[in-house]
């Protein structure tokens, strides 16, 4: 069964393999968000770009995902400002708090059809502990002049549907809309820009030689005196020791058929997306055609089948338990890409080098805010990242990472999702 957004999504282009040798500016490995931005970005200038991607535009998270367009780092604002210091701190906060506008006007800037919506995100606890946290929150966003509001047990009892919450968040910053769309929507203004992007062109190796970088597939090269890699959950040995420096964690989804209108006006009226707070995040939204999604953890390995996410399907029923009527019709999932600390990772680890990756769950926005500053990095070699540069870390032990994920998901789903614990 494939994902829902295969049926739902504007159709891709029919792109080629790349076919024999040839030269360019910039070649990036990978065909997602954070590829398709940075060559978009780099094409409007007339730069000569080249994207490699494995399957076909948006085949990973890009175009799976959740669909939320969410504003912000995992850390709060005063926590980035601490860890990076108050100048590039709020740097990185002005950069992560402005995302879901950037995405919003590049949209309507490129007429990208992709049920994009400005909706506001809802953040929600369902704990005392976690309610105060995210009051904190949302008061360090408002003193940076955010358009956030905390709703209490009523409020968010009322944008939600549900009983279920005990406060919440509100970021009218944020929205959501159909990722696979944003991709190929992406993918073609990156093309009508003037970019090469080839399919089912996997990058086989690369190597460094007078001054360029050399990137060889099954049938044919590009030499570029810039490479960028932007494969994030599905990084591998391209470069030695990327792979390890992120936890790659199956993310899972599951949608519904079509609400009938009785239920779909009681399942998030307001039509916002929310996350909950929690070690294991699950979230939600309904989508333009009446369909409620739900994310979360799900089995470590690819799904297709409603039967392989129950815990989702009975979270889902006790939220709203008029859902027990409705059909649920896809599962899916995809790999997003963990960091140890938290924060996205920008890597220059040899000349002519970029590396961006491990967005913690919050690519949609911040991929494409990051595309943008790979490009201008590219462009500008002296303009300094809104993010900090850091040299690659592998972590320790990352073959038993798997487990310790696994761990922490268990103990999620019994007691967050299923709320015995
Ligand atoms: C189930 C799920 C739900 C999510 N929900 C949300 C959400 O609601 N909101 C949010 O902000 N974020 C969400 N995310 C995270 C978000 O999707 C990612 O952070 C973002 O899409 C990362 O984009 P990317 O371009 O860096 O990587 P990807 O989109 O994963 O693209 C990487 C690409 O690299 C290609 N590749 C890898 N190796 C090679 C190679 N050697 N040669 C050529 N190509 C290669 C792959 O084929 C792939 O297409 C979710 C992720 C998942 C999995």
């Amino acid at each position: 069964m494939p994902n829902l957004y295969q049926h739902t999504a504007e159709p891709g282009v029919a792109l080629p393999m790349l076919d024999g040798d040839w030269r360019a500016q910039v070649v990036i490995v990978g065909a997602g968000i954070t590829s398709l931005s940075t060559a978009l970005h780099l094409a409007e200038k007339g730069t000569d770009v080249v994207v490699l991607e494995a399957h076909e535009p948006g085949w990973g998270a890009s175009g799976r995902n959740g669909g939320q367009v969410n504003p912000g780092l995992k850390h709060d604002p005063d926590a980035v400002e601490r860890d990076h210091g108050v100048e590039l701190g709020s740097r990185m906060n002005a950069l992560a708090g402005s995302a879901p506008a950037f995405v919003f006007d590049l949209i309507e800037r490129h007429a990208i059809r992709c049920e994009a919506r400005r909706n506001g995100t809802l953040r929600a606890a369902t704990r005392p502990a976690q309610a105060e946290q995210i009051r904190r929150t949302m008061q360090q966003w408002a003193q940076r002049g955010a358009a956030v509001e905390f709703l209490d047990g009523p409020a968010i009892a009322e944008a939600t549907g549900t009983a279920r919450y005990i406060g919440a968040m509100l970021d009218r910053r944020g929205g959501d809309l159909n990722p696979l769309s944003f991709s190929r929507g992406l993918c073609r203004a990156a093309l009508a820009a003037g970019a090469g992007i080839y399919g089912q062109s996997a990058a086989l190796d690369m190597r460094r030689s007078s001054q360029a970088w050399k990137i060889r597939t099954a049938t044919g090269t590009v030499t570029a005196a810039h490479v960028v890699l932007a494969t994030n959950g599905y990084t591998d040995d391209l470069w030695p020791g990327l792979r390890r420096t992120v936890v790659p964690v199956f993310g899972a989804m599951a949608s519904t058929t079509r609400l009938p209108d009785a239920i779909a006006a009681q399942v998030m009226p307001g039509r916002s997306v929310l996350y909950e707070s929690g070690p294991v995040t699950v979230y939600y939204r309904v989508d333009g055609g009446g369909r409620l999604l739900i994310g979360g953890r799900g089995p470590m390995r690819e799904i297709s089948s409603t039967s392989a996410l129950p815990h989702l399907i009975a979270y889902a029923r006790r939220l709203w338990p008029s859902l027990a009527e409705v059909e649920w019709s896809h599962a899916w999932g995809g790999r997003l890409a963990m960091t140890r600390d938290q924060y996205p990772h920008i890597h220059e680890p040899a000349e002519g080098m970029l590396v961006c990756l491990g967005y913690n769950g919050r690519g949609v926005a911040m991929a494409t805010v990051m595309g943008a500053q790979l490009a201008r990095r590219i462009l500008t070699p002296s303009a300094d990242f809104d993010m900090p540069v850091t040299n690659m870390k592998t972590i320790g032990l990352h073959a038993l990472w798997p487990i310790a994920v696994r761990a922490v998901i268990a103990r999620g789903r019994l007691s967050d999702f299923l709320g015995v614990g």
